[in-house]
Parts: C-alpha cells; structure tokens; sequence
C-alpha cells in the first residue's frame, strides 16, 4: 500500500509501498478515506528537537482521519465491515489506575497513533476496536477526517461551562477557531478570540468568533469596554501555548474565572500567581479527549446544527502532500485534508 513515510531520521517524507497490516485480535483495518494534518506531523516532518527525542524511524505518520472497515480480525464484536470510522490517536494501556477506573484519557502509559506506532497516512490502518469511532449518522467526510482535533476544541471548549458566559480564547489555530465555534454553540454570551494572523482571525469570525482581534493593533481592555464587560472574562482557553498569552489570560480573567490550557509551551512560563491566588482563578490542563464523553458530544453536537466546515480550507490528493504540508507551515490556512482515494485534486479543491 502507499504510505507517507519518516523513513530516516531527519527532515522530510516519503510516499512509498510498505506492507499493508493484518488486523490481529481485537483490532479492525480501515481503509482510510481522508485525512486531516496536524501540528504534531509538521513537528516529525521536519525532524525538531521534539521529533529526534520522541520518534523512531521508519515511521508511518499521521492520526487524523476517516476511513471504511474492510477487515474485523478475531473478538471483534460491534463493529462490521463498511462501517465508517474515525479513531482516538491516544493508545491506552487498559491496566494503570486511571484506565481501570474508566479514566481513560488519563493513562499514565498513552502512547500516539503515527508518533510511536505507524500511523494513518497510509492507504490502510489497523487499530485496536477499543480506539474506533463509528459514525453512526450521516456525517461530512471531510468533518470526520478532523475528529481528533475537533475533539481536543470539544474537550477543551466543554471544560467548564460556557452557557451566558465571556469567554477569552488566546490563538486562532484551528482548534482555537473551533473552540469558538463550540463556546457560541453552547451557549456562551461573547467569544473573544485572539490572535496575529489577519487570516486566521477573519476565518474565526467566519466560525461565530464575537470579536477576533489582533493584539498587535489592539488591546483586551478596548474589547471588554466595547462588549460592556464590567468584571473580566469568566472562561479562559489558552490555545497558543504562548507565555505571554497565558499571562494576558490571568490578568483579563474575572473573580473565579476558570481557564482550561490547551497550548503547549516549549519552556517555564511565569504567571501572577498572586492573581491566580486572590481572584480564585482554577486552570486545568487538557489534553487528547475524554474517551469516549468527548467523541459523544462531538458527534451529537455536529447533529444538533454545529457546524465547523469553514476550519477546513484546503484538499490534496496523497501524492500532493508536499505542497499540502507547505500549505500548512504557511499559516495561511486553517485545516487542511488529504485525500487517499485520489493521488491528485484539482486547484482550489
Ligand atoms: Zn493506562
């Protein structure tokens, strides 16, 4: 089958024939569909420190996706060939203390889909049925490609309740875009969203932000005056993994406010701890999503009129992937989706 390979180790990838896998017992093959690039896939294709620590090659990438059962291998109950499927990238280990107590997103052994184990850039994947997602309603393929991060927005955005409240979100990537559009879909009264690309914060107010603003020719405190906010923002996510954003986040958070921190940092970040501490701020980290709360509410909130389509602004075909991931280090984009049906899409696709 053809794969998107790290075949040494060091920058770039290679689409080449490797085995197609045989599902084992408890595992389904998937015939991907689409596919969806993140963050993490540029970081291992161009070999960062991060990469070099974390990656060993040969390496099929990718944890994005949507795809057809074509094969259940022994023990599979519940799920049938033609099923269309998405899957959770997080691997668990099923023993430690938090998986045996069904706090799964919590295991202490996770391991990555297309980080430590070949992943979904591939015309074929195999995975255990305890990480499959069936869509069981009429869902867009393109959608469903992104689940994985739709679900990291969802679990971030859900974190705290939103219903009338001000939200800040620092960071208009596309989980931070989606984020926006979960705070107004459930509810929230302003979603502020900030950012310092013209592109990506025009594409947030195309996702239900309230204000997008550039904080390099604007301020937070003008925002606030202008929505008439009197006490600060009730719900923080910090998206950027940007230490300045999280320390504008603390200062812009009212009395009790509550930030859930989705961006990572690379380094220390310094917060007023002694605002964290008078204004009884909570901060909670997130990571991956809950399984599988989180793929529930992604699936009935989309059937309940959400709609995240504009976060998806490119489509190639696999034997475009270099330009596809180009067009993802360039920023000028929100999410981009490959397809593996078709090794070439038109322009503009
Ligand atoms: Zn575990």
């Amino acid at each position: 089958m053809k794969a998107l390979v790290k075949t040494d180790a060091g920058p770039g990838l290679e689409l080449t024939d490797v085995p197609t896998p045989r599902p084992g017992t408890g595992e389904v093959l998937i015939r991907v569909l689409r596919t969806g690039i993140c963050g993490t896939d540029l970081h291992i294709e161009s070999w960062d420190q991060w990469a070099a620590r974390t990656v060993r090659a040969p390496l099929v990438l990718g944890h994005e996706f949507v795809g057809e059962v074509v094969e259940t291998g022994p023990g599979v109950a519940d799920i049938s060939t033609g099923d269309l499927v998405s899957g959770e990238g997080h691997l668990v280990c099923g023993k430690c203390r938090n998986c045996l107590a069904g706090r799964r997103h919590l295991c202490i052994r996770t391991i990555g889909l297309g980080v430590h184990t070949d992943g979904a850039f591939a015309e074929y994947l195999v995975l255990p049925q305890s990480n499959v997602w069936v869509h069981r309603h009429p869902v867009d393929l393109d959608v469903a490609a992104i689940f994985d991060p739709y679900g990291n927005a969802v679990h971030t955005a859900l974190s705290f309740p939103v219903l009338g409240e001000d939200v800040l979100i620092t960071g208009a990537g596309p989980i931070g875009m989606m984020a926006a559009a979960i705070a107004r879909h459930a509810g929230a009264r302003n979603v502020v969203i900030t950012d310092v690309s013209p592109y990506r914060l025009e594409l947030a107010r195309k996702l239900g932000a309230t204000v997008a603003l550039d904080v390099r020719t604007g301020s937070l405190e003008e925002v606030m005056a202008e929505l008439r906010m009197a006490e600060g923002f009730d719900v923080g996510m910090e998206m950027s993994g940007r230490a300045d954003a999280l320390r504008e986040m603390v200062a812009r958070m009212g009395p009790g406010g509550r930030i859930a921190v989705l961006g990572l940092p690379t380094g220390d970040v310094p917060v007023d701890m002694a605002t964290v501490v008078t204004r009884m701020l909570t901060l909670r980290g997130i990571y991956g999503r809950e399984m599988f709360e989180t793929w529930y509410a992604m699936s009935v909130m989309l059937q309940g009129g959400l709609d995240i389509s504009p976060v998806i602004t490119h489509r190639f075909g696999y034997a475009q992937h270099a330009e596809a991931f180009a067009t993802a280090r360039s920023g000028q984009c929100g999410k981009i989706v490959i397809d593996w049906t078709r090794p070439t899409l038109p322009p503009g696709a």
